[in-house]
């Protein structure tokens, strides 16, 4: 292209090597997809030939100026280059099909080419048309590069408003007819109006051929083109704003509005944009609103939109709705990172829909609860979608087994808000059951009382209405008691004795454990050392208090008790701390806790042994010196059943370990007997005595 411009213009040589570059960049084409073997290279083809075509018109006109020395116009170059647009504009056609642009792109690329083409029409078109010197032939060919060029930039329109990504190759198709485009303007107005030739003009067409042939040969041209992202950025709908004023300013142009043509034109095309980009300002505000109804990880309806639907419900409807929850995805997000966690809930989003009835919405209502709506139900109905939904629900995800907690509620006329809280409160109470639940009134009762209970704690604290009551735990034969379990009593000035069932649960919740399980340890302590320094060699061995998970994961729960334990001058081998399963399964910082209360010498028992996940698993990852053999294995141990079974092999296994076990809950003589024949040394139960204020510590002869 250098060259070109250094060998003297008007020579032969130049034209040549102008005629040279045109061949060169129509072969390089055909090299390139001989090269990158495009999947579909009919595109390259039409390109390639639209190149010839004005290669071809470019050597005729050369023909004529140099051989013959003439420069005819109209002539045969002409039927040859007006050849060239079809074939580049088919293959553009060819490009922007690729992309499959949706309507809003359609609507896009006629905003553009009409307010582009008004333009063109005032400042190009319409006077060469109107250039009266020309005879009819002439100003028929004169007239029919301009509209061309309209064809080219209506197709150019289309590209760029495609919603496609683009390739280096694409960019350079799209640089090419962008500076054909520009050189045939430039070209028709300095001939309008000037009536001379430029050198600026012949780059322009040089670089768009090289432009074409870079895109041929340029990797990126057998790509498949980028997944499309529509653009909705306001700039997009400020640039469609400013193209709608085009026609209005195109009035102010000088020679617009002599003629009729020009006005009508102006009008029409005003017309068209206002309708164009309303219809396309109403797309960019459903898009909006999907926007705000949609929940962005998952696709699903969010919150809001599954009120608006419930709301839009005909009121003889009966909708259902059920809220699920997924149980500990909180340790997902901890353990595996979000984007894992957002991965998993993706999924479960993804199973939802599929399993959910036809015509249910699903949608994401918070972090890891979703939600079902049936829009017209019955409660069973609701009860079978739920069932299903918890299957899939409960298939592993990733190796991951998630539980779910499922609550129902319906019915018609229901303010939404209502029902979706009744469906939250009945979630909540699934989360403690394990089943699905169906909302009643009584959750509500339950609800407010937990709460009126957790205001009452914190007072009676204060009051002093808690008491520590001590059952014992004798030892066989001897019928010694060998120690005292402290179990704490809530004495209500209205209600009377409240269980710790009752009130341990809801302290857990409201946090208050920590503060009234501190005031019992120290109170157990006090005591036991009391009664060591009081009745000496009959005072028991040790206290066991229960210590629950939220106290247990707290920093500095050993600190507090070595405290403790040295303030009421107390061995730290005399107290042993009773813990669930549950409290120490999960691992983490319970378990450095009981580590760390092992290494002061106090003693670790396990409660209710035997009834939860992991009982044996625990046995390895805990320090533990006691299992506490769960009432539900005692009540039946007269009767040959499977609970003897278990009781058998748990006297055996503590024994094996070195641990030593209680049984708990014995209330009758043949209880004790039959555990005493399998083996058991401590037991605890009504059968030896109630918890109480103060046991006699005397032997106890009913062991015997
Ligand atoms: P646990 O630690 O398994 O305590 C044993 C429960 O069984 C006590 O109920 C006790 O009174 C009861 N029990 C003992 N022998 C028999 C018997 O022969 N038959 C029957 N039916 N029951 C018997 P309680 O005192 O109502 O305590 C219930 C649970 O509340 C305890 O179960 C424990 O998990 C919790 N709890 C009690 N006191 C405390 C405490 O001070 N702190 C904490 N964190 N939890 C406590
Ligand atoms: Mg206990
Ligand atoms: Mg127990």
């Amino acid at each position: 292209m250098l060259g070109y411009f250094l060998v003297p213009s008007g020579t032969f040589a130049s034209t040549a090597t102008y005629d040279s570059i045109g061949l060169i960049a129509a072969l390089a084409i055909l090299a390139g997809v001989r090269m990158h073997r495009p999947e579909r290279p009919a595109m390259w083809y039409l390109f390639a030939g639209g190149q010839l075509a004005s290669v071809l018109g470019d050597v005729v006109y050369s023909y004529y100026e140099k051989v013959l020395h003439e420069k005819p116009y109209p002539s045969l170059a002409d039927v040859f280059y007006l050849a060239a647009y079809p074939l580049l504009a088919a293959g553009l056609v060819l490009l922007v099909r690729r992309h499959r642009g949706n309507a809003t792109g359609l609507v896009e690329a006629a905003i553009v080419a009409t307010g582009l083409g008004l333009a063109f029409w005032v400042f190009v078109l319409h006077p060469v048309a109107a250039e009266s010197a020309s005879s009819g032939l002439e100003r028929w060919i004169s007239t029919t590069y301009p509209a061309a060029d309209v064809l080219l930039l209506v197709m150019l329109a289309r590209l760029f408003t495609s919603p496609g990504g683009r390739t280096t190759s694409i960019r350079l198709i799209a640089a090419a007819s962008v500076l054909l485009l520009a050189a045939d303007t430039a070209f028709s107005l300095v001939s309008l109006y000037w009536n001379a030739d430029l050198p600026a003009i012949d780059a322009g067409f040089l670089l768009s051929y090289l432009c074409w042939a870079a895109a041929a040969l340029h990797p990126s041209m057998a790509a498949p083109s980028p997944a499309a992202t529509a653009d909705h950025r306001p700039l997009r709908l400020v640039v469609f704003g400013g193209i709608t004023m085009i026609p209005p300013a195109l009035l102010f142009v000088p020679w617009v509005g002599h003629d009729a043509i020009d006005r009508r034109a102006l009008a029409a095309g005003s017309v068209l944009l206002f309708l164009l980009v309303t219809v396309r300002m109403a797309e960019f505000m459903r898009r909006l609103r999907r926007l705000a109804m949609s929940d962005d990880l998952t696709g699903l309806a969010n919150r809001r939109s599954l009120e608006q639907a419930l709301r839009d419900a005909p009121a003889a409807a009966r909708p259902e709705v059920a809220l699920l929850g997924v149980n500990g995805f909180k340790n997902v997000n901890d353990e595996l990172g979000r984007p894992a966690g957002d991965q998993v809930l993706a999924m479960l989003a993804g199973r939802l829909t599929a399993a959910a009835p036809a015509g249910a919405l699903v949608a994401r209502v918070g972090g890891d609860e979703f939600a079902v709506l049936l829009p017209d139900a019955s409660a069973a109905e609701a009860v079978t979608a739920a069932q299903a939904l918890t299957g899939v629900l409960r298939e592993p995800v990733a190796e991951l087994l998630l539980g779910v907690s499922i609550g129902l509620a319906g019915g018609a006329g229901l303010h939404p808000d209502e029902l979706l809280r009744q469906a939250e409160a009945a979630m909540h109470a699934a989360k403690r059951s394990g089943e699905p639940v169906r909302w009643t009134p009584v959750l509500d009762e339950r609800i407010t009382e937990h709460a009126r209970l957790g205001a009452e704690l914190r007072s009676g604290l204060d009051r002093g209405e808690f008491r520590v009551v001590y059952q014992p735990i004798v030892e066989l034969p001897s019928g010694r008691v060998q120690s005292v379990e402290a179990l704490v009593r809530w004495e209500h000035p209205v209600r009377g004795l409240v269980s710790p069932a009752g009130f341990i649960p809801v302290a857990e919740q409201n946090g208050l454990i920590v503060e009234l399980g501190a005031w019992i340890l120290r109170t157990a302590c006090e005591r036991l050392a009391f009664w060591r320094a009081t009745i000496g060699a009959d005072a028991p061995n040790k206290v066991s208090v229960n210590v629950s998970a939220r106290q247990l994961a707290r920093p500095g729960f050993a600190a507090q008790v070595a405290r403790v334990l040295a303030e009421t001058g107390l061995p730290a081998e005399c107290l042993a701390v009773e813990v669930t399963e549950t409290a120490v399964f999960e691992g983490g910082p319970a378990v450095v806790a009981l580590h760390e209360l092992r290494a002061l010498g106090v003693r670790i028992a396990l409660d209710d042994f035997g009834t939860g996940h992991s009982s044996l698993g625990l046995l390895q990852t805990v320090p533990v010196d006691t299992i506490k053999v769960d009432k539900s294995f005692v009540d039946n141990i007269t009767s040959a059943g499977r609970e003897t079974v278990i009781a058998e092999a748990l006297i055996r296994l503590s024994s094996g370990l070195g641990l030593s076990a209680v049984a708990e809950g014995v209330e009758t003589a043949e209880q004790a007997e039959a555990l005493r024949r399998l083996g058991y040394r401590y037991l605890q139960g009504y059968h030896f005595g109630r918890p109480v204020a103060e046991p006699g510590f005397t032997r106890t002869p009913a062991a015997a």
